[in-house]
C-alpha cells in the first residue's frame, strides 16, 4: 500500500544524511548585505517565491566566494512593513528582525534533522561541511540549505520510485 511505502521512505531517513536532501549551494537564492531595495527589486524578490533569504557579507569583488559568508536571514514577510521613508538596505531590515541563522553539518542523519525541525524552533538551516586545511584549523564551509519540505520530499520520492 501507499502507507507502507511511505513508512519505508521514512525508515530510509536513517540511512540518508542532510546532503541527500538539501538544496545545493549554487542554487541558494541569496542577497548581498550591501543591497538597497527598490520597489522593483522587492517585487522581483517576492516573485522568486522563497520565504527566507540568506544575506551574505560582501567582502571582495568575487560574489561566488562572498556567498559563503552568510551573516543574516531575511524573511520575505518582513518586507511587508517597509516604511517608504526608511532606507531599505537588506542588512538593516534583517538586523531589525534578527532571525537566528541555524547551521548543521552535511553528514547529519536526515532522521535527526527531522527531529530538530519537529521541535519547532526553526524550519531552515544552512548546511556546512568541515574542510581540512594544511597547517591550519579546519574551517566550516557553506555547502547547502535544508528545510522541512526537503525531508518530506525525500519521504514521498521513495514512494514514487518504488512504484
Ligand atoms: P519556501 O517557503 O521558501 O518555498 P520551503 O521550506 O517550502 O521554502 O522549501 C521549498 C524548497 O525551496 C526546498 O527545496 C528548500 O531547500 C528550497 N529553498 C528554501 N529557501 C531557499 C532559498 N533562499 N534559495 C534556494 N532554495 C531555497
Amino acid at each position: 500500500s501507499d502507507e507502507f511505502k511511505m513508512v519505508l521512505g521514512a525508515l530510509e531517513l536513517y540511512d540518508k544524511t542532510v546532503e541527500n536532501a538539501m538544496t545545493r549551494y549554487e542554487d541558494i537564492f541569496m542577497l548581498p548585505d550591501t543591497l538597497n531595495l527598490s520597489a522593483d527589486m522587492v517585487t522581483q524578490i517576492l516573485d522568486m517565491g522563497y520565504t527566507r533569504i540568506p544575506i551574505y557579507e560582501k567582502k571582495t569583488q568575487d560574489d561566488d566566494e562572498d556567498r559563503k559568508n552568510v551573516v543574516a536571514l531575511l524573511f520575505v514577510k518582513d518586507l511587508a512593513l517597509l516604511d517608504p521613508a526608511d532606507s531599505h538596505n537588506v542588512m538593516k531590515i534583517a538586523s531589525i528582525y534578527n532571525h537566528e541563522v541555524r547551521r548543521v553539518l552535511v553528514d547529519m542523519p536526515l532522521r535527526n534533522m527531522l527531529e530538530e525541525f519537529k521541535r519547532g524552533e526553526y524550519h531552515m538551516a544552512l548546511v556546512e561541511r568541515l574542510v581540512e586545511q594544511e597547517d591550519k584549523d579546519p574551517i566550516y564551509e557553506l555547502c547547502g540549505l535544508i528545510t522541512l519540505e526537503d525531508i518530506i520530499e525525500e519521504i514521498i520520492q521513495c514512494e514514487i520510485i518504488d512504484e
